[in-house]
């Protein structure tokens, strides 16, 4: 009989055997754009603090003063122990940052999708939802337990054609990401409103990727489309460079989520130093820095987006267009090998873009996932268009 131990390290080792056995890289670097990487200094392109704000002295100051006021852990579920002013403070910021009535934080971006999915849905709904939606999404989809209907990536005609299908459901969802997160693409949000509207469905839309960085003044897509979703969702860990998840909304959504979303409820809530940070970081978003911030990172995506176009590996173009402006620029490789082998040769070159894998992204577009933020300089992206130029 082999110990538990040997049946985990046979696991591994079927990881091993088609290429996908992944570990945590060890890091170090007070700045996510040079990193040290195993002891050895990188010039980094994966990290999601688009803005470059996780290195502002803001964040320290804020979380420095909450923990002197508030208390560094939260101590337990804020339906027991309560609400903390840095929490009070976060959420009325963010509900007036999105002109909404009300906003809820969560610890994770993870558990905000968890909560709100399985808090609003269930066994009688169907929720219809874009094929690349983020893990997050997926699994909040199946601890519903609702009908769970999958479209094709960004077709809102097929989206439309599902909803009609689940008119005799008790409630009918439609949920996608707003800026995808491995794509770097943007939903048709216009339409995917205009669907649920006819189907008299809820929309639901993730702008974790979206918030801080497009739309007016780091609003979001959603604001850009003049689409005002029934639940808006974000993340407070990558732009706004901190920890935590939220749901803006109406006043009795937000209710309804802290009587409902178990994932809210049954957990510590955000440690009141983060929430204080990510305010600080919200205001830094919604300031002329922000702007001058937001200005640099759209130079660095002009700069990038283009040329990353023309080096693509012919036959993976397709299907893979990054927004105006995003961030996030996929390099799509298509084998798992040859994503690990591309990464390899770029850390040789001492830059560091981790290989993307399934399940992360579909089977056969394996990817250099490569992220921008206002805290590159011009000659950091030409330096990454350099490395992956072939040799003339
Ligand atoms: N939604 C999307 C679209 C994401 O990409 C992510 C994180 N990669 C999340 C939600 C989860 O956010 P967090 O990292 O705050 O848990």
């Amino acid at each position: 009989m082999p110990s538990f131990d040997a049946v985990l390290e046979a696991e591994l080792a079927g990881l091993v055997a088609i290429g996908r056995r992944r570990a945590c890289p060890e890091v170090a670097g007070a700045s996510r754009t040079t990193v040290a990487v195993s002891g050895e200094p990188r010039l980094s392109f994966c990290s999601n603090d688009y803005l470059g704000l996780a290195d502002h002295p803001a964040l320290p100051a804020a979380a420095a003063a909450s923990a002197a006021r508030d208390g560094f852990g939260a101590s337990a579920s804020r339906l027991v122990s309560g609400d903390l002013p840095a929490h009070r403070d976060l959420e009325q910021a963010l509900a007036g940052f999105f002109g909404r009535q009300a906003a809820l934080a969560f610890p994770t971006g993870y558990q905000t999708n968890i909560g709100v999915l399985t808090a609003l849905a269930g066994p009688d709904d169907v929720i219809v939802s874009d094929a690349l939606n983020h893990a997050s999404i997926i699994d909040g989809c199946r601890l519903s337990r609702s009908r769970f209907a999958v479209y094709p990536h960004r077709d809102s005609d097929a989206a439309a054609r599902l909803l009609n299908e689940a008119r005799t459901a008790r409630r009918r969802f439609l949920v996608t990401e707003s800026l995808f997160s491995m794509d770097g693409d943007d939903a048709p949000l216009g339409q995917l409103a205009e669907a649920a509207k006819s189907h008299d469905a809820i929309l639901i839309v993730d702008e974790a990727h979206a918030v801080g960085v497009l739309g007016p003044r780091g609003r979001g897509l959603c604001a850009a489309a003049g689409v005002v979703p029934d639940v808006l969702i974000g993340t407070l860990g990558k732009a706004l460079a901190t920890a935590g998840g939220f749901a803006a909304g109406s006043r009795v959504l937000r209710d309804l989520l802290v009587n409902r979303a178990r994932s809210f409820i049954f957990t510590t809530a955000l440690p009141p130093p983060v929430a204080a940070a990510a305010l600080a970081a919200l205001q830094i978003v919604d300031s002329p820095e922000g702007d001058r911030r937001r200005a640099l990172l759209r130079a660095h995506a002009d700069r990038l987006s283009p040329q990353l176009a023309a080096l693509r590996p012919s036959g993976f173009e397709t299907g893979v267009c990054a927004a105006a402006g995003s961030p996030i620029q996929p390099y799509v490789v298509g084998t798992d090998a040859d994503a690990v082998a591309l990464s390899a040769v770029l850390a040789e070159r001492r830059i560091f873009v981790p290989a993307i894998r399934p399940p992360t992204v579909p089977v056969g577009s394996a990817r250099l996932r490569i992220t921008l933020s206002a805290s590159h300089a011009p000659a950091d992206v030409d330096r990454l268009l350099t490395a992956l130029r072939p040799p003339a």
